[in-house]
C-alpha cells in the first residue's frame, strides 16, 4: 500500500482548473518532487493533501484511508508536515519556540490533566523539549535557538521553517520550495538534510522544487504538471527529457 494515494483530483477556482484530474501515489521511504512551469497546481495540489481546500472530484488517502473528513488541524496528528513556499512563522517568537508551537498542537493530555500539571504532562513536556532539540540540533540551528525570527536572515528563516515542520516528527513531510531564494552552498545543506531525512528519520518527503539539480540529487521519482495536468512520472532524467515536459516549459 503507499502511504499517500491523490486519486484523479480536481480542484477549479472559478475557470481555472488549477488541479486537472490528476493521479499519483508516493511509496513509504522515498522522495517524491512535483515539477511543473509557475502556475502548474503544485502549491494547489499540497493544499489539497494539507486539507486547506476540497476538492470537487477524486480522493485522498493517507495510510489506506481517505483524509478528506479531515481538518488542517488533524494533519499532524495523522502524521503529515508541511512547509510553505512563503515562510509561514511567528516573527516575535524565538526559534525554539517556533518549533515547540508545531508539536503543541498534536499534545495528547486533556485539559483537567494540563489544569493539574500532571507527572504526565511533565513528562510529556519533556518529550516536546526533546524532540524539539533534536531537530535543532541536526539543522545545525544552535546558533539561533534563542534568536527572535524578526532579526534572522532569510536563509536561517527557511531552515526554521523546515525544523517547524520536523518537529512535529511525521510520517509524510510536504516542502514547498525549500530550496527557493537560497545560495547554492545553502542549497547544498537542503539536498543533504532531505537525504538523512530519509535515510536516518525514516519519512517519507514530497517534495516541490523548481531547482532541477537539487530535484536530481535528492528524488527517487518526480511528477512534472503543467496547466493542472500530470504530465510525465519518472527519474528526474526521464521527466526532464520527456517531449510533453519540453513542450511545457518552452510553450511550443
Ligand atoms: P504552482 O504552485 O505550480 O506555481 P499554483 O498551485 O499556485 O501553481 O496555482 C495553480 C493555478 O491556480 C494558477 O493558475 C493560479 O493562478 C491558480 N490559483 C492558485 N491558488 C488560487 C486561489 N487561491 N484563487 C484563485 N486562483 C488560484
Ligand atoms: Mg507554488
Amino acid at each position: 500500500m503507499s502511504l499517500l494515494e491523490i486519486d484523479n483530483v480536481t480542484l477549479r477556482f472559478g475557470g481555472v482548473v488549477a488541479v486537472n484530474k490528476v493521479s499519483f501515489s508516493v511509496e513509504e521511504g522515498e522522495v517524491f518532487a512535483l515539477v511543473g512551469p509557475n502556475g502548474a497546481g503544485k502549491s494547489t495540489l499540497f493544499n489539497l493533501v494539507s486539507r486547506i481546500y476540497d476538492p470537487v472530484e477524486g480522493d485522498i488517502r493517507f495510510d489506506g484511508k481517505s483524509i478528506l473528513d479531515k481538518a488542517p488541524h488533524e494533519m499532524a496528528r495523522l502524521g503529515i508536515a508541511r512547509t510553505f513556499q512563503n515562510i509561514e512563522l511567528f516573527e516575535q517568537a524565538t526559534v525554539l519556540q517556533n518549533l515547540l508551537v508545531g508539536r503543541h498542537r498534536h499534545r495528547k493530555s486533556n485539559f483537567v490533566n494540563e489544569l493539574l500539571f500532571s507527572p504526565f504532562v511533565r513528562g510529556e513536556e519533556r518529550r516536546h523539549r526533546d524532540a524539539v532539540e533534536k531537530v535543532i540540533d541536526f539543522l545545525d540551528l544552535q546558533a539561533y535557538r534563542d534568536k527572535y525570527i524578526a532579526g534572522l536572515p532569510y536563509g536561517v528563516r527557511k531552515v526554521v521553517e523546515m525544523g517547524r515542520a520536523l518537529a512535529i516528527e511525521p510520517r509524510l513531510l510536504l516542502l514547498d520550495e525549500p530550496a527557493s531564494g537560497l545560495s547554492v552552498e545553502e542549497t547544498q545543506d537542503v539536498a543533504f538534510w532531505v537525504e538523512d531525512i530519509k535515510t536516518q528519520m525514516g519519512i517519507t518527503v514530497l517534495m516541490v522544487e523548481h531547482d532541477m539539480h537539487l530535484v536530481s540529487a535528492v528524488s527517487d521519482r518526480v511528477l512534472a504538471l503543467a496547466d493542472g495536468k500530470a504530465l510525465a512520472l519518472g527519474t528526474a532524467q526521464e521527466v526532464q527529457n520527456h517531449p510533453k515536459v519540453i513542450e511545457a516549459y518552452i510553450g511550443v
